[in-house]
């Protein structure tokens, strides 16, 4: 407790003064180390003040029961049966997983008899068993924080090593790549020179636990000279959607997906060049691009459209093929099982089978092919068409909306790298990297 410490000082000082008093003798000058008077900060977690326990904290082990885990903290058999009893309609018991952290919170006393059991399945969400009088069970959740931050930089070889050089993370390069400019910028030809900045919140739990990037708010890019802004906004309240939008509020999503699967890597490009060790160095033309992901991964449709073809055949094993206008289709190939049939309308997003082996492939993967007026091109290369726009109603919202955040986009200086700054000749007074940087 936080007054221990400010008692047993006060009881010292007491003491030496009645001491002083009765003997009214010099006593000799004896070292006593008085504890500082030291407020002792009330540690908050998971909704009690970890000051007034003792705290076990554990993982889940191999073989870990949650009876045998009282069991060995002097929790008598009859008390583990009531608290499982009481507590089953929240927690199932038998739900621990190896590896996850559990704490106990015991009594103060030399048994430490155990009075709180708290066990954390995901950094986020922790299930309190308290049994300390009557047995309480719940689920909460720990506090959670955004902070918002900026960053900014200038492309030498890629924007992965931009952000890296920083020591900002590579899931922004992803943001960035992948979902706002997926559409309008080739990531894989940027320039050198090309710079962005962006707004972006992060995600703390507890304050302390740093669990990534959560959204990106505004950014732009200037590529080949050239300025994209992008501005994430709510189109649909209800149903959360949120897209971006350049600042002339233009969609700056395409009709199509980038990929029919999430985080997923391209194996093979779409090559009509292709050779292949198997068929002897020939030439095969590889008319799909390859995403490889694990087996079961679920295979979005990447426009909206009408499945016109959903069966198994030869190398193409289990495949679906969705028509999405007069001049696209797409084709999705070595489904482990396909989820939509012939006639069904999709929605972009939608999943439309999992990612699977059947047919000729050496792994597993979606063979994804794009149709443009009956040919098969490579998607990468199509100038395709944009994702519908912002409403009118909507546009004059938006462009009040984006107002203030484009203020401060572009009040964010660009850093400037010493080593980039021209030192001017015959000077050598050299500015120190700390004013440059701003
Ligand atoms: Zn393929």
């Amino acid at each position: 407790m936080g007054n221990k410490y400010r008692v047993a000082a006060l009881l010292l000082v007491i003491l030496f003064s009645a001491c002083k008093e009765a003997t009214k003798t010099p006593i000799p000058i004896v070292k006593v180390d008085i504890p500082e008077i030291e407020e002792v900060k009330d540690i908050i977690e998971f909704g009690y003040n970890l000051n007034d326990f003792v705290v076990k904290r554990d993982t889940i082990k191999s073989g870990d029961s949650f009876g045998q885990i009282l069991g060995r903290n002097n929790v008598g058999y009859s008390t583990i049966h009531n608290i499982v009893e009481s507590a089953k309609n929240t927690f199932n018991i038998r739900s621990l997983q190896l590896g996850k952290p559990y704490t106990l919170l015991c009594a103060k006393d030399s048994l430490e008899t155990p009075e709180c059991f708290i066990y954390q399945p995901n950094p986020e969400d922790y299930v309190v068993i308290d049994f300390k009088d009557s047995i309480q069970a719940y689920t909460d959740k720990k506090p959670i924080n955004y902070i918002e931050k900026s960053a900014t930089g200038v492309i030498n070889s890629s924007i992965s090593v931009a952000l890296e050089e920083q020591g900002l993370s590579p899931r922004l390069a992803f943001k960035l790549a992948d979902e706002i400019y997926a559409w309008t910028i080739d990531f894989r030809r940027l320039q050198k020179g090309d710079r962005f900045k962006v707004i972006y919140t992060d995600k703390y739990i507890d304050d302390s636990i740093y669990t990534g990037v959560h959204n990106v708010k505004a950014a732009y890019f200037e590529h080949n000279s050239e300025p994209f802004y992008a501005f994430a906004f709510e189109t649909d309240a209800e149903k959360g959607i949120v897209d971006y939008f350049n600042d002339e509020a233009k969609n700056l999503r395409r009709a199509f997906l980038k990929a029919p699967v999430q985080f997923s890597r391209i194996s093979s490009r779409y090559n009509l060049k292709r050779r292949i060790a198997v068929y002897g160095y020939k030439v095969r033309p590889h008319k799909g691009t390859d995403f490889a992901a694990p087996i079961g991964t679920p295979i979005m449709a990447t426009a909206n459209g009408t499945v016109t073809k959903s069966e198994r055949r030869g190398g193409n094993g289990n495949y679906v093929k969705i028509r999405h206008n007069a001049t696209y289709e797409t084709q999705y190939l070595h489904m482990s099982k396909r989820k939509v049939k012939v006639g069904e309308y999709v929605k972009q997003g939608d999943v439309i089978g999992w990612v699977g082996m059947t047919g000729n492939t050496g792994g597993p993967h979606v063979c994804y092919r794009f149709w443009v007026n009956g040919k098969q091109v490579d998607p990468f290369k199509q100038k395709l068409p944009l994702a519908k726009s912002i409403s009118d109603s909507l546009k004059i919202e938006y462009l009040d909306f984006i107002k203030p955040i484009k203020e401060q986009l572009d009040n964010i200086p660009f850093e400037v790298k010493p080593e980039l700054i021209e030192e001017p000749k015959g000077e050598t007074v050299r500015q120190s990297n700390q004013n440059l940087i701003s």
